[in-house]
């Protein structure tokens, strides 16, 4: 008997077959450990990622997004099916008055969308210039620098449920973006992927200028452009980029004390570096972490950054250990000196948070 496929049937079998067993995942992660995903499949768009989470729910296998592994502390091989998100495509809507709508599917490259914002003249995300990953990943840990959060532009987020495969959007103030945390981080993780963001830009807006010395850095009256630069060029200066030395960007978490915490450090510390954040304040891991000894200490093949103390590197090693006993010592001294706990950034993989999969558009009100 003569079976023909009709068109939805070949879709899905071709998505199916692309799926690979045991892949490496050295390549997709920029700490570059080369631990395994049981199974493997690039996404590259909407459909086929409908196809991949029904392909997991029918086999029962868990499954993790990774967009540009540089938010990753991989720690192990990872248990079912971890997607690569590649869904492109980019679409602007002007409104009348000075709002510019941005809807931008997940798989974008960050950067990439920053500069062609900067170059269309756009206001909002100038600050958010050279953070590498995907625009679906911008979210998860509310990606900041300079004073700018994407929670200052973010509207609201496209996401599908990772098991009934529905599709809706969340407004940005649902999804608990918080200093480098969101739901997604957390209680969202494995139940919803996102699969597209829309952004609020300006046509004319206010530069952010008072971080980090970016005043000192530019000139009178700077351009959008100017300050696009200028956070590309200084961190060029400061940060690794992990296509030549491998890491995940900042290691730690800037902790946030009390003020009675923050006035016992001022005292023991008068040059600690904080800043007033919320009812307490924020304190430089970073600075901390120096002032503890351990900027440019080398360990077992990874080592802490000698330009800045809160990256922390991989030179050579294949797998996370070394790096999880650096991590440790870290933190025992910094605890001991300062009385304070750091806590990490990047997601640890594979998960260890239990998932809820009873969330869904109506549980979310
Ligand atoms: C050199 C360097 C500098 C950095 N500087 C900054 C900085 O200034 N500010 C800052 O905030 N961060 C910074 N980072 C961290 C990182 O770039 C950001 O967190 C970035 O948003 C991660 O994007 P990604 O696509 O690489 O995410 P990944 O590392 O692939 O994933 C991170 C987490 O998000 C989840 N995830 C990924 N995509 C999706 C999706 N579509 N839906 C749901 N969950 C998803 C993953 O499962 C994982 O839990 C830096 C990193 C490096 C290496």
């Amino acid at each position: 008997m003569n079976m023909r496929l009709n068109t939805s049937d070949f879709f899905t079998q071709t998505v199916e077959d692309s799926i690979q067993k045991n892949m490496s995942l050295a390549a997709y992660n920029t700490f570059r450990f080369a631990y395994q995903a049981e199974y493997f499949a690039i996404a590259d768009s909407l459909d086929a990622l409908k196809v991949l989470l029904a392909w997991a729910n029918r086999l029962e296998h868990h499954v993790t997004m990774i967009g540009g592994g540089s938010n990753l502390l991989i720690s192990d091989d990872v248990p079912g099916l971890v997607i690569i998100n590649r869904l492109s495509g980019i679409n602007a809507r002007e409104h009348s008055g000075n709002l510019m709508s941005l809807t931008v599917a997940a798989g974008e490259n960050w950067h990439q969308l920053v500069e062609f914002v900067v170059t269309q003249g756009w206001f909002g995300i100038e600050n958010l210039a050279l953070i590498p990953g995907t625009v679906g990943a911008a979210p998860v840990q509310n990606i900041g620098a300079y004073g700018v959060e994407i929670k200052d532009v973010l509207a609201r987020v496209q996401v599908i449920n990772t098991v009934s495969g529905d599709v809706y959007w969340i407004n940005a103030r649902d999804c608990g973006l918080a200093y480098r945390d969101s739901y997604f981080k957390s209680k969202w993780q494995s139940v919803f992927i996102i699969t597209a963001v829309e952004l609020s830009l300006k046509k004319q807006g206010q530069l952010q200028l008072s971080y980090g010395g970016l005043s000192d850095r530019v000139q009178a009256q700077p351009s959008l452009k100017d300050v696009f630069n200028t956070v590309c060029q200084v961190r060029n200066e400061k940060l690794p980029d992990p296509t030549v030395l491998a890491n995940a960007g900042s290691f730690f978490k800037n902790p946030i004390v009390s003020q009675a915490k923050h006035s016992e450090l001022i005292a023991r510390f008068p040059s600690l570096v904080s800043f007033p954040f919320e009812q307490g304040f924020k304190l430089a891991a970073g600075w901390m972490i120096d002032q503890a000894g351990w900027k440019g200490k080398q360990f077992q093949g990874v080592g802490v950054y000698d330009k800045q103390a809160l990256v922390l590197v991989n030179y050579q090693e294949d797998t996370a250990d070394s790096l999880l006993t650096l991590e440790a010592q870290i933190k025992q001294s910094v605890l001991d000196l300062y009385g304070v706990e750091l806590e990490r950034e990047p997601v640890q993989l594979p998960s260890t948070i239990s998932v809820d999969h009873s969330m869904n558009a109506e549980s979310l009100g």
